[in-house]
């Protein structure tokens, strides 16, 4: 049988140690193809978004396995969008999205192209030139994910990436999302 993407087997996930330890994944299966859209549903405290940082890489598990595809197994195979968009304020809209290619190396007129390509795709391309500050909650959370598709990671990890917003705002980036999903069809 081909390799799943991602692939998680009885995965526990303990913070602290002790009396103080706190049981925040708990035998978690889980099995995503490349390509799938994927959600984790339950109550705050439920333990998402500590799988969501053990997928990333960021946390350690405790017991059980995660296997990844070949198209997951490098940590910059999978990428994170937090809840607020975690932007340089010190940086343009333009240039928190060229970062990802400045990182990768590439030239400066490829990455503005691709940059402003995505933030176009998001409506905020006349954003470009402003900082973080001057934009609205929504505009940067599109700006973040400008930033993820920019970095064209095989693995989107999305943490309530639009929780913050209001319920309109919420609800167009929501459909844009999904749009893109099903037109580039990244693994999210
Ligand atoms: P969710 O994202 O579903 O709201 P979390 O993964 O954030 O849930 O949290 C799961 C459990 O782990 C909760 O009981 C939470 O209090 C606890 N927890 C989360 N992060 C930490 C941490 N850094 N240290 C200790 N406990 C934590
Ligand atoms: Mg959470």
């Amino acid at each position: 049988m081909p390799l799943s993407l991602i692939e998680l087997r009885d995965v526990s996930i303990t913070y602290g140690e002790g009396n103080g330890a706190v049981l925040a994944v708990d035998s978690l299966n889980l099995t995503v193809e490349e390509g799938e859209f994927v959600c984790l549903l339950g109550p705050s405290g439920c333990g998402k978004s500590t799988a969501l940082k053990a997928i990333a890489g960021l946390i350690p598990i405790h017991s059980g396995t995660s296997v990844f595809g070949p198209a997951a197994q490098n940590p910059s195979d999978r990428f994170v969008v937090w809840q607020e968009a975690t932007l340089m304020p010190w940086r343009t809209i333009l240039r928190n999205v060229t970062y990802p290619l400045e990182l990768k190396k590439v030239d400066r007129a490829t990455a503005r192209e691709k940059a402003m390509k995505q933030l176009e795709a998001l409506g905020i391309a006349e954003f470009a030139d402003k900082y973080p500050r001057q934009l609205s909650g929504g505009m940067r959370q599109r700006a973040g994910i400008a930033r993820a598709l920019v970095a064209d990671p095989n693995v989107l990890l999305m943490d309530e990436p639009f929780a913050a917003l209001d319920a309109q705002t919420r609800r167009l980036l929501q459909e844009q999302l999904l749009q893109l999903w099903n037109e580039v069809r990244k693994t999210v």
